[in-house]
């Protein structure tokens, strides 16, 4: 029979164990390590794609060429089509590596469409300004277009247009 003393010291043991086990599992490899920023070129005349991935380069291109849903779709198709390293960049997430991409892509002359990251101050600059334009409604009321919506329930808009939905 095993003594109240040795089954305190195997509680510790398998509680220790836990814990190693534990951390074990949170210590997986950071693949970001593996960072690459490339670009697929042709001899087409059109800018290069250029693109990040942790991936190996013609695994990447492999890829490109199975889901086509980017513009490097342009230049995938030619006989001569390539792909190139750029630089290495490990870092430790995608966010970081994505950001390495689009300055890449705002500095050099490339097909890209789509710009990786837009930080949230960006988005709502977009939408404000999408907001912000001015729209002539049917009545011949200036409005923005943010507020169209609320001045098509108006009763100057509903006068001016002689809806019967205009309820004092
Ligand atoms: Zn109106």
């Amino acid at each position: 029979m095993v003594s109240f003393k040795t089954r305190v010291h195997l509680g510790d043991f398998f509680s220790c164990f836990n814990v190693y086990r534990k951390t074990r599992k949170m210590e997986t490899p950071n693949k970001y390590s593996a960072g690459k920023i490339y670009r697929i070129t042709s001899s087409n005349g059109f800018p290069p794609y250029i693109g990040s991935t942790v991936d190996s380069l013609p695994s990447r291109l492999r890829r490109h060429r199975r889901t086509r849903d980017c513009s490097s779709l342009l230049h995938l198709d030619e006989p001569d089509c390539d792909i190139e390293l750029i630089e290495y960049f490990p870092c430790t997430s995608r966010e970081a590596l994505l950001w390495r991409e689009r300055a890449h892509i705002e500095q050099s002359i490339c097909c890209n469409q789509l710009i990786p990251i837009r930080e949230q101050h960006e988005r709502r600059m977009i939408h404000s300004l999408c907001n912000q334009a001015t729209v002539v409604c049917g009545c011949g009321a200036h409005c923005s277009s943010r507020n169209m919506a609320r001045h098509r329930r108006s009763h100057s808009h509903l006068r001016a247009m002689g809806s019967a939905q205009c309820v004092v």
